[in-house]
């Protein structure tokens, strides 16, 4: 016999499947990132209703039948109505759940990822500046990339631990470097001004309600989001291959 679960998390993919089901893709509240079959969820007349659309936060009623999950039931914990209802928002959710989707592993507990994730789109909802939001989108990433154990160093060289003079941000270790530790000529080094890693430090260390008392130049959000989007990449790039090979055997 199949065990009954219960789990409850935000949508963040939901893609077609066959003529009428649904395979949706949920960051859930205790087991990380887990996909569910939506059986007959296109029918006009779906059960499930608008439980399974995307950025909602859903109840989900579950059992697993060989390998996968098949959902029995959801209902709608919270619609998030107002990040649907304006563009701006909406492009900065839709941003950030595609990037969790790439990021996290099938099946792996990140807990906090979903505090930090219902945190963002509480504080996306209830802004309203919209030129905030994207300080916050990376806020938000540097949150749980921490939260994931791949926190950069932004405040002293990630090597020596002294407070550098002048400073490269390096991919592969995940930090800044000072002259001295530097390899130079590295692909995978980027110069990186001192007074944006600390701003960088600042959208990393303080809780959300506090970012809008700080003060930062538009190039810590500019520099910061290509940066901490290669850094990103960089990490993702043999994870993906962990989990193709593993596919694969
Ligand atoms: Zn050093």
């Amino acid at each position: 016999m199949s065990r009954i679960k219960k789990t409850a998390g935000f949508i963040i993919r939901s893609i077609n499947y066959g003529d009428t089901s649904r395979i949706i893709s949920v960051l859930s509240q205790d087991e990380g990132k887990v996909s569910f079959m939506a059986k007959g969820a296109r029918k006009i007349e779906s059960k499930f209703g608008s439980a399974l659309e995307l950025l909602t936060l859903t109840e989900f009623v579950y059992y697993q039948k060989e390998g996968l999950k098949l959902l029995s039931q959801a209902s709608t914990l919270n619609p998030y109505s107002k990040l649907k209802s304006d563009y701006d928002r909406l492009e900065v959710a839709l941003r950030t759940a595609r990037w969790l989707q790439r990021l996290l592993e099938e099946d792996h507990g990140e807990p906090s990822v979903f505090l930090i994730y219902k945190d963002f789109l509480e504080m996306l909802c209830s802004m309203l500046e919209v030129e905030h939001f994207a300080l916050y989108e990376l806020s938000f990433k540097l949150k749980v990339l921490a939260s994931m154990g791949l926190a950069p160093t932004l405040d002293r060289c990630a090597l020596c631990n002294k407070a550098p003079e002048r400073s490269w941000f390096s991919l592969e270790k995940g930090g800044l470097l000072c002259q001295n530790c530097r390899s130079g000529g590295e692909a995978h080094e980027r110069p990186l001004n001192l007074g944006i890693a600390k701003g960088l430090n600042m959208l990393l260390r303080l809780p959300f309600e506090k970012l809008t008392r700080i003060k930062l130049s538009q190039d810590v959000t500019a520099i910061g989001t290509k940066l901490i989007d290669e850094f990103t990449s960089h990490h993702l790039r043999p994870l993906m291959q962990q989990r193709k090979h593993l596919a694969q055997n």
